[in-house]
């Protein structure tokens, strides 16, 4: 990778520009978009012969809400509040999230549903009331996982807020791209496809004013007379990165993610002098529903003891998981309530028995730990409260109905999907910052190359990512248009 190139050593400039946007996902079709709306010229560089990137193989769920609802919440008469809407988000990402730009996003999150449909994605009025890691009901609107469940439920009321393009299940990416890259050409934005992001040009005053991009085998120099957008991506395709920032996950998890998540933008903007931050945070995907009846289980460490609610999100469940010993866990269940999980057919089950003594003896866990775990989660459960954790009366059934078992959802044998959540920093008009935490002149990112709201907190949360991307794409677009020309 070429990286930083200074402005005197650029021997000629092919193209002349006022946004230069590297990555055509869901982060970078929304820069170029609003760019061009602000009035913008604008180049889109994509490594690829189109773009999509890992927004394209997503379900594109968005979390969106807050300022009274969005248009589709409002039909369906379901109020929504800004304030709750902050009091969630800062439950799921913890002390440590970035309030302000937390409550920047849920600003914007209604208006923010209003461009996605009048860029033509459709959205169906109906809501899905069931749990699920995506509604295949067509529906519109969901409940994500946690929104229900300790303690979110206590320092926020409980909405839908999880935003699905009509009949799309796990398509809802396709819907999404497609419809926002089709907008590309009628709005004036030029693309070069097969075409990589290399490098930076940067002024001596610290400027970033241009890119090296690599077409036809050959580097391309383009002048950004306003600025350059990073929107590559994130890193969890590149094995030296991962080993590096997440080396516990990299060597066991499945790469969630498309093939150009190298990591390219995040480098580039540390060689221009941007710092990446959270490195070390990624989504760990462990299904344990659906079917929803899973989540009657109960889980335990290989101390045979409960360590969560069961009924919370799927990759809240895998940060608690991956935090016990070996990043082992099992699900205990009864004969009322097993199931295979429809994402994880390998899970193995460990041991089988008439009572809770022979699953436990058999499994090799600790003499009476998990005899004790069950005892008590029953006795509890049969009142309809659980002291421990909290899991929701919904879901509490004392486990009795022989035969047991126990599940294995040990990280290793599961192979979660994992994708990254560090990146650079940026504020949430997408200025780069560097390590005095001021902005690089000309410098901006969003999506995975930036760390956006998903950051800190047990476990990431759903829709989070391509709404953060795309609602943070767009005010970086915005901002990088309205800069000065150099
Ligand atoms: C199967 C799956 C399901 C998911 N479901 C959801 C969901 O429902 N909701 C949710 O919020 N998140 C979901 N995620 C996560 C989410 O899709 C991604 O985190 C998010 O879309 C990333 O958006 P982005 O714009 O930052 O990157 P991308 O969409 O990956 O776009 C980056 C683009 O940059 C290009 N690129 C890379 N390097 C270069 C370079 N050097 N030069 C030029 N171009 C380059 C890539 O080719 C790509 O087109 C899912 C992920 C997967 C894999």
């Amino acid at each position: 990778m070429t990286e930083i190139v200074a402005l005197h050593d650029v021997p000629e400039f092919h193209e002349q520009t006022d946004v230069v946007v590297c990555g055509l996902g869901g982060a970078g079709v929304s820069v170029a978009l609003e760019a061009r709306a602000t009035g913008a010229e604008v180049v889109a560089l994509e490594r690829f012969s189109a773009g999509g990137g890992s927004t394209m193989l997503s379900a594109c769920e968005m979390y969106l809400g807050g300022s009274g609802g969005t248009r589709l919440q409002r039909d369906l008469g379901i109020e929504d509040s800004s304030e709750n809407m902050v009091n969630y988000l800062m439950t799921c990402f913890g002390e440590h999230a970035d309030r302000a730009r937390v409550e920047a996003f849920v600003d914007g999150a209604a208006e923010h549903f209003d461009w996605l449909e009048a860029q033509g994605i459709p959205y169906r009025r109906s809501l899905f009331e069931g749990r699920d890691v995506v509604a295949l009901t067509g529906d519109s609107l969901q409940f994500t996982g946690n929104e229900r469940a300790w303690p979110f439920d206590q320092r926020a009321t409980p909405v839908p807020r999880g935003h699905l393009p009509e009949d799309a299940g796990h398509e809802g990416g396709m819907v999404v791209m497609n419809t926002l890259l089709g907008k590309l050409e009628g709005a004036g934005v030029n693309c070069w496809y097969d075409s990589r992001l290399l490098g930076l040009i940067q002024e001596d005053n610290g400027r970033i004013c241009g890119v090296v991009a690599k077409v036809d085998n050959a580097p391309r120099y383009v002048l950004a007379r306003r600025g350059v957008v990073l929107t590559t991506g994130g890193f969890i395709m590149n094995e030296r990165m991962t080993q590096q920032n997440i080396p516990e996950l990299a060597s066991i998890c499945t790469r969630h993610g498309n093939p150009g998540d190298q990591g390219d933008g995040i480098r580039l903007g540390v060689a221009a002098g941007g710092v990446a931050i959270h490195m070390g945070q990624a989504f760990v995907g462990v299904a344990h529903y659906p079917p929803a009846q899973l989540t009657y289980g109960l889980f335990v460490n290989a101390q045979g003891q409960r360590f969560i609610n069961e009924d919370v999100y799927l990759s809240r469940l895998g940060a608690a998981v991956s935090q016990q010993t070996d990043m082992r866990a099992f699900m205990f269940i009864d004969n009322r309530y097993f199931a295979r999980p429809d994402y994880h057919q390998t899970t193995e089950i460990v041991a089988v028995g008439e009572t809770v003594a022979e699953v436990e003896e058999e499994a090799g866990l600790p003499p009476g730990s998990l005899q004790h775990t069950v005892e008590y989660y029953n006795r509890y459960a049969a009142e309809g409260v659980d002291p421990l954790f909290h899991k929701s009366p919904t879901w509490l059934a004392p486990l009795i109905e022989p035969p047991f078992a126990l599940v294995d959802y040990s990280l290793p044998l599961l192979q979660p999907a994992c994708f990254t959540l560090g990146g650079l920093d940026t504020l949430p008009t997408g200025e780069v910052l560097n390590a005095e935490r001021e902005p690089i002149p000309g410098l901006f990112a969003a999506g995975r190359t930036a760390c956006g709201i998903p950051r800190t907190g047990a476990g990431y949360a759903s829709g989070m990512s391509v709404a953060d991307a795309t609602l943070f794409g767009r005010k970086a677009g915005r901002q990088a248009a309205l800069q000065p020309q150099r």
